[in-house]
């Protein structure tokens, strides 16, 4: 006869530490920590600017050159977000778009914040600017766009100032 065993289990918690590489997309986000520069790629055959960079051409396949990218772009998609993960709760509503910075081909996608998020504030080709944090970790999180008429506004706030 076989004996009915019920497994016993015991709760506890894993941590993991770990780093995460930014490879050869390190630069970006060293200047952008550092120096609250935009970098964007440029490639050397056809002259297509990669924003968010991109170390070779995905059109020619041959290497690309570091090269510096306005703050200011416009709105080529955009959605306001509601649900989201933890990291971000404190922030909802919030937009997230795709911007194409003045010089860039190619569009980033990156947080959209508003004093006041209404779907027409943040619609496609709104003018925006990016907005940079004071306390920067080289992350994507180190900046956010604003509606350029809320730039101001926006860099006044203890935690945030504006680029160049
Ligand atoms: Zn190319």
């Amino acid at each position: 006869m076989i004996e009915d065993l019920q497994a016993h289990e015991i709760r506890d918690v894993i941590r993991i530490n770990y780093k995460y590489t930014m490879g050869g997309q390190s630069k970006f986000f060293k200047e952008l920590m550092n120096k609250k520069k935009l970098l964007g790629t440029k490639c050397s055959k056809c002259g297509k600017v990669w924003m968010p960079p991109r170390i070779n051409c995905s059109d020619c396949y041959v290497p690309t050159e570091w090269i510096e990218i306005k703050h200011t772009g416009i709105i080529e998609v955009s959605t306001i977000v509601w649900f989201t993960t933890s990291a971000f709760i404190k922030n909802i509503p919030y937009a997230v778009g795709y911007i194409r910075l003045e010089g860039a081909h190619t569009a980033i996608l990156q947080g959209i914040f508003s004093e006041n998020l209404v779907p027409s504030k943040i619609k496609k080709g709104k003018r925006v600017r990016a907005v940079f944090q004071k306390v920067r970790e080289g992350k994507m999180t180190d900046f956010f766009f604003v509606p350029e008429d809320e730039y101001e506004s926006w860099i006044n706030k203890p935690e945030y100032e504006g680029g160049r």
